[in-house]
């Protein structure tokens, strides 16, 4: 930006000490800090013919006025006065409370805009603003800004005004012609203009996409830059491995993978290649083969002489994927061994010796992984699962294990690409967007609660033709305590209604062996009937249950709901996701139309996010979402798409380095430190 922009706010002649002061309040500073005080609505002015006015809204007229004033009085101060105006060959009534004093200025013959409210029976407008004249079109969408402490809209809005016409033209070009023809983007000076005083829907539209656009591609250079320098700084591991030989195991898996599992897995290979740390999220949804795809990786660093990790939250789970594993890894020489919390004394002993000489290749656990005693040989790889269930300083403990070893985080929980480009920005992505072949798809039903009875019978039969199911209880925002209640309420009302079966009940306040007694029962199919709140949303693996019942599914997000009904389906039975809800609102009512419809956890994480805002996924405060001036992430996803493309292809080419048309942008990101020392802003 040019320099003439950084001047205070009392360079501008028309500003005085006190208005600096006010406007200041608002952190303004400088003219640049002005023009960049984007309004954050718009109030519409538009005059519009009578036909198109709406009943009860706040319109604006222009016409001429008909008749003289006509005025009653109320008491002292309390006053209506009348006119008719002619609003192109329509006769409307205009009534002013209280304006009495504007008598001798309405007078018959003159030209009026009116802005009121409108009732359309009646052909009436009760008058909140007038102003004479016909109406200025550079006047009908107004910007309005967010002001606090003493500074008023109008003086803001003045001061802008004359911002924009002192020092508009410093304004200086950043984006080449070319791309601006090509995106049909108006120029930056016409954008600052118009996003504060807009003539017309038309022209704010196009200066909002253009200032979007800009924010955008600022935000990604900065972050791509910054990653590029981060990842350089490293000193990783360049794995060595005979690519053919990973192949020809890829050929021995029991199934054919997907084209997504295969493209994944390049991506990941390829980053251990490198000499820089990999430190890259695979989302995939349940079910789509994100074990495989570690099993791969992991014998890549195994035949490059390195060992690999496999952490997961629980204790079945390890058991699950040490097992899944084990099965893959049959025709080759990898070991691979479990390391869980309840593994104790000599068998303990047995694997952490193992360990630590490298007679195991591959180890899959808990959080017991990261135990002081537990050393490695030559940890080159570390892959957790489901990550967002541990915390950053248990992902670094197992990290430090090695040395510099790459790392790879996989999640079910698919993260809408636009929240994973801009919050995990100093991450690699990768993303398994398709299901194996063949994969039964699982019916959803919403019911009302009145329809339980009709539920309770469907269960009872899949039960006697031999399936299991889950119940989930609903949760109570705020009070785990409430959860297990309602858990333990249903869990009662199950056991009294299904007395032939065994109902077993789960939840998060049962110690470490009960939970694992519980799910060992339902595993091997001793509970019939598992009750439970939300603690079996992570990763179990029953393929005999083939019924999900949700109670209050509305109260929770789609992705949450997704999550829960992968738990169904993971057999070759019919399965079934019923979910039991009366939601109040519309949202509510689409929210469970949706999960009818949908399968695709993306698109509902995309949905969750529309309806529900980002905190869903980070957590209101904590959400590490840019702060953006203008562009909004959860709207803009297009915009942000395109930014983040364009930014790798300008890094990476030559012309954004050394071309004039280039140097505005680039001095911008040479001052935003991406290139330098300092820590991102
Ligand atoms: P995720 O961990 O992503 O939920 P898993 O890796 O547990 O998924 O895979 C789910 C099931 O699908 C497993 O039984 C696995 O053997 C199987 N599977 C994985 N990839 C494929 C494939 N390409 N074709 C067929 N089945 C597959
Ligand atoms: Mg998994």
């Amino acid at each position: 930006m040019d320099e003439c922009l950084e001047k205070p706010l009392s360079a501008m002649a028309g500003i005085g000490i006190e208005t600096e002061r006010r406007i200041q309040q608002l952190g303004i500073y400088t003219i640049a800090d002005m023009l960049n005080y984007f309004p954050y609505r718009y109030e519409n002015h538009e005059v519009l013919p009578v036909e198109q006015l709406r009943h009860g809204e706040k319109v604006t007229v222009a016409g001429e006025i008909q008749t003289e004033p006509a005025i009653r009085f109320y008491g002292k101060k309390k006053s209506r006065l009348t006119i008719r105006v002619a609003v192109e060959n329509i006769l409307i009534t205009a009534v002013f409370f209280n304006r009495h004093f504007l008598k001798n200025r309405l007078n018959r013959g003159t030209a009026v805009t009116l802005t009121g409210k409108w009732d359309k029976y009646k052909l009436t407008i009760t008058v909140q603003d007038v102003s004479f004249g016909m109406p200025d079109p550079t006047k009908q969408i107004e910007a309005v800004y967010s002001i606090t402490g003493k500074v008023t809209m109008k003086q803001l809005r003045r001061a802008i005004g004359m911002a924009l016409d002192t020092y508009g033209q410093h304004l200086t070009e950043t984006l080449p012609e070319q791309y601006r023809r090509d995106y049909k983007l108006p120029l930056r000076r016409e954008a600052y203009a118009a996003i504060h005083r807009p003539e017309t829907k038309q022209q704010l539209k196009h200066a909002r996409r253009r200032l979007v656009y800009e924010e955008l591609l600022h935000f990604q250079l900065k972050m791509q830059l910054f990653k590029r320098r981060q990842r350089m700084g490293t000193h990783g591991i360049s794995h060595a491995f005979t690519e053919e030989k990973v192949l020809a195991f890829i050929q021995t898996l029991p199934f054919s993978l997907t084209a997504a599992q295969n493209r994944v897995i390049k991506e990941i290979l390829d980053n251990m290649k490198e000499p820089f740390r990999m430190n890259r999220l695979l989302q995939g949804d349940v079910g789509s083969g994100k074990t495989a795809v570690a099993a791969v990786v992991m014998y890549a660093a195994y035949l490059s002489g390195f060992q690999a990790s496999l952490m997961v939250p629980t204790e079945i789970l390890a058991e699950q994927h040490c097992q899944a594993l084990t099965e893959l890894f049959q025709g080759t020489e990898v070991r691979v061994a479990l390391l869980a919390g309840s593994l104790k004394g000599k068998k303990r002993q047995e694997v952490t010796t193992a360990l630590a000489s490298g007679d195991i290749h591959i180890i899959v656990g808990t959080h017991a992984l990261i135990q002081d005693d537990v050393v490695f040989h030559r940890l080159g790889l570390v892959i957790t699962d489901e990550q967002h269930r541990f915390g950053v300083e248990q992902r670094r403990v197992l990290r430090n294990k090695g040395t510099e070893p790459d790392v790879l985080f996989m999640t079910a929980t698919p993260i809408p690409r636009t929240l994973a480009i801009s919050v995990f920005g100093d991450m690699d992505v990768s993303v398994i967007d398709e299901l194996p072949a063949g994969r039964k798809q699982i019916k959803t039903y919403w019911v009302k609660h009145q329809q339980l009875e009709r539920v309770l019978q469907f269960i009872d039969k899949e039960i006697q033709s031999g399936r299991q199911a889950y119940v989930i209880c609903p949760l109570i925002e705020e009070s785990e305590k409430l959860d297990v209640q309602n858990a333990i309420d249903v869990h009662a009302q199950f056991q009294y209604y299904f007395k032939n079966y065994r109902v077993g009940l789960m939840h998060g306040r049962l110690t470490a062996d009960e939970k694992e007694r519980v799910m060992t029962d339902f595993t091997d199919g001793k509970v019939h009937i598992l009750v439970s709140t939300t603690v079996v949303e992570v990763g179990v693996n029953v393929p005999n249950a083939a019924v999900m019942l949700i109670y209050d599914a509305d109260r929770f997000g789609l992705s949450q709901l997704h999550q829960l009904r992968g738990r169904v389906g993971r057999g070759d039975h019919q399965s079934y996701c019923i979910l039991l809800a009366d939601p109040k609102g519309e949202t509510g009512k689409e929210r469970m139309q949706i999960m009818q419809e949908s399968d695709d956890g993306f698109v509902l994480s995309e949905k969750d996010l529309e309806l529900r805002g980002p905190g869903d996924f980070f957590g209101h405060k904590q959400s590490g979402l840019p702060d953006f001036k203008i562009a909004d992430v959860v709207h803009d996803y297009r915009a942000l798409e395109t930014a983040r493309k364009d930014a790798s292809e300008l890094i990476a080419g030559k012309a954004f380095w050394v071309e004039e048309e280039w140097a505005a942008l680039r001095k911008y990101v040479e001052t935003s430190g991406a290139l330098d020392d300092r820590k991102l802003d």
